[in-house]
C-alpha cells in the first residue's frame, strides 16, 4: 500500500494498493463484516498513531482469516478483544482469585482489579461483579489461536457451549477497552444488536447489555 502526503500531518493520498488476501466473506456475511469492522475500529482507535505492535498486527491479521474461514464472529471477537487488552498493557489475570488466590471456584471477574474472583470472596459483592461462565475462564486463560470453523455459536466446546462462552467473554472485553481504552469505539452498538439477534435462541447474555455501563474512558 502506498500513500502519500505534503506533510506528515496532513491528510494522505491512497496511490495504490495490492489485495494480498481477497477475504470475500467479509463482503458477504454481515456478521463476518461487522466484526471485522469493529475490530479495526479497535486498532484505529486504541493504538497510537506511529506506534508498532507486529504481534498485534499478526492477531489481526490471524483474527480476519479466521472470519473469513467462517469461524463464528462474536467467538473470533471476544479473544480478538483479549489479545488488544494485552497488547495495550491490560492483560487480565484469569488463573486465580484477587481475593485469596485460590486456583479453584473461580466464578466471577473484577473490572476494577482485572482478575477472577472465586465463588466465596465474590458472593457478598456478586452485584458489583461480572459473573463468569467456567467456558469463558477457559478461553480467557488461553485466548487459543487458531480457532477451527467447527467453533459455531453453541457447539460443545466448552462447558456450556462456546457461544454463552464467546458472549461472556466479549461482554467482559467489550467493558474492559471501555474502562480503560483511548476513546470509545462507534461500531460497537450497531454491531452489538446485529451479532446477537440470530442468537436469541440461545439463552442470551449472562450479563445484561453492554451499553448500560456508562463510559469509563477518558
Ligand atoms: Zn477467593
Amino acid at each position: 500500500m502506498f500513500l502519500s502526503a505534503r506533510r506528515a500531518e496532513a491528510l494522505a493520498t491512497l496511490q495504490q494498493a495490492e489485495i494480498d488476501a481477497a477475504r470475500h466473506r467479509l463482503w458477504r456475511d454481515a456478521r463476518a463484516g461487522a466484526a471485522a469492522q469493529v475490530m479495526l475500529e479497535q486498532v484505529w482507535r486504541q493504538v497510537g498513531e506511529g506506534d508498532p505492535h507486529p504481534r498485534l498486527f499478526d492477531d489481526l491479521d490471524m483474527a480476519l482469516a479466521r472470519l473469513d474461514a467462517g469461524v463464528d464472529p462474536l467467538t473470533v471477537l471476544a479473544i480478538w478483544q483479549g489479545r488488544l487488552l494485552r497488547a495495550l498493557g491490560f492483560g487480565w489475570r484469569a488463573d486465580r482469585c484477587v481475593g485469596c488466590g485460590a486456583e479453584a471456584s473461580l466464578a466471577f471477574f473484577s473490572l476494577k482489579r482485572n482478575q477472577t474472583v472465586c465463588q466465596s470472596c465474590g458472593a457478598p459483592y456478586a452485584d458489583r461483579l461480572l459473573q463468569l461462565d467456567p467456558g469463558a475462564q477457559l478461553l480467557m486463560r488461553n485466548l487459543p489461536w487458531p480457532l477451527a470453523p467447527e467453533a459455531h455459536a453453541g457447539d460443545d466446546v466448552a462447558p456450556s457451549g462456546i457461544g454463552l462462552a464467546a458472549q461472556n467473554l466479549y461482554d467482559v472485553g467489550a467493558l474492559l477497552l471501555q474502562r480503560h481504552g483511548r476513546r470509545p469505539t462507534r461500531a460497537r452498538g450497531l454491531f452489538h444488536d446485529l451479532l446477537t439477534a440470530p442468537q436469541a435462541a440461545h439463552g442470551r447474555a449472562v450479563l445484561g447489555p453492554v451499553d448500560e455501563e456508562s463510559s469509563h474512558g477518558g
